[in-house]
């Protein structure tokens, strides 16, 4: 049976690996670089090797960063009493493209999922609770997205904020239901904000 040169199917195999991306997508993809593309090819494999080598996570809010702080938390005129908590980077450039939130973050990088093994120990939430201790945080916004899991993270990571004196609240209804944050408009978030809703638990 024929099947692509080694190098080819290598290459369809770690695209293959990208979320959404089948392995017949993977090898359109794969056939447009090689055939097709030679120069989008070798930028893109630069590009990807250089944003390796460059990009980290910020040590205090685990936004993506060049440096050992991002641009949010290093920058001085953000206010530090409020604290805006997220599942994903991608969640942090959704929110600041609405341009008024002028607060911090912290990017949990996952779920509270224990249906799926996902506890809370597989968040980024010992080092919120870390960055509690100066007392500086008085509220912090849940904006996990408005899933099961999201809602069970924000109420679990909302027990846990409380139990520390910080007001938990909640982006009011708006964006869509079963919908992430990061697809929500710029108007729909905004507005979810501004009626955030206090947790009382
Ligand atoms: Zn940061």
């Amino acid at each position: 049976m024929v099947s692509y040169p080694p190098a080819m199917q290598r290459l369809v195999r770690e695209l293959s690996r990208l979320p959404s991306i089948g392995e017949k997508s993977a090898a359109r993809l794969a056939y447009h670089l090689l055939a097709n593309d030679r120069q989008l090819a070798a930028s893109l494999s630069k590009t990807i090797h250089e944003a390796v080598e460059s990009i980290g996570l910020c040590e205090r809010c685990f936004f993506l960063a060049e440096s050992t702080l991002c641009t949010v938390c290093s920058d001085p005129s953000r206010d530090g009493s409020i604290i805006c908590v997220v599942e994903k980077p991608m969640d942090v450039v959704a929110i600041e493209r609405m341009q008024e939130y002028k607060g911090l973050y912290h990017v949990l990088h996952g779920v509270w999922a224990p249906m799926r093994g996902q506890g809370a120990e597989n968040m980024r939430l010992n080092e919120l609770t870390q960055r509690l201790d100066d007392g500086t945080i008085r509220e912090a916004i849940l904006a996990t997205s408005s899933t099961v899991e999201g809602d069970a993270t924000a109420l679990y990571v909302a027990r846990v904020l409380r139990e520390r004196g910080v007001t938990c609240s909640r982006p009011a209804q708006g964006i869509p239901k079963g919908g992430e944050l990061e697809y929500a408009d710029d108007l729909t978030l905004s507005r979810a904000f501004k009626g955030r809703n206090v947790i009382n638990l």
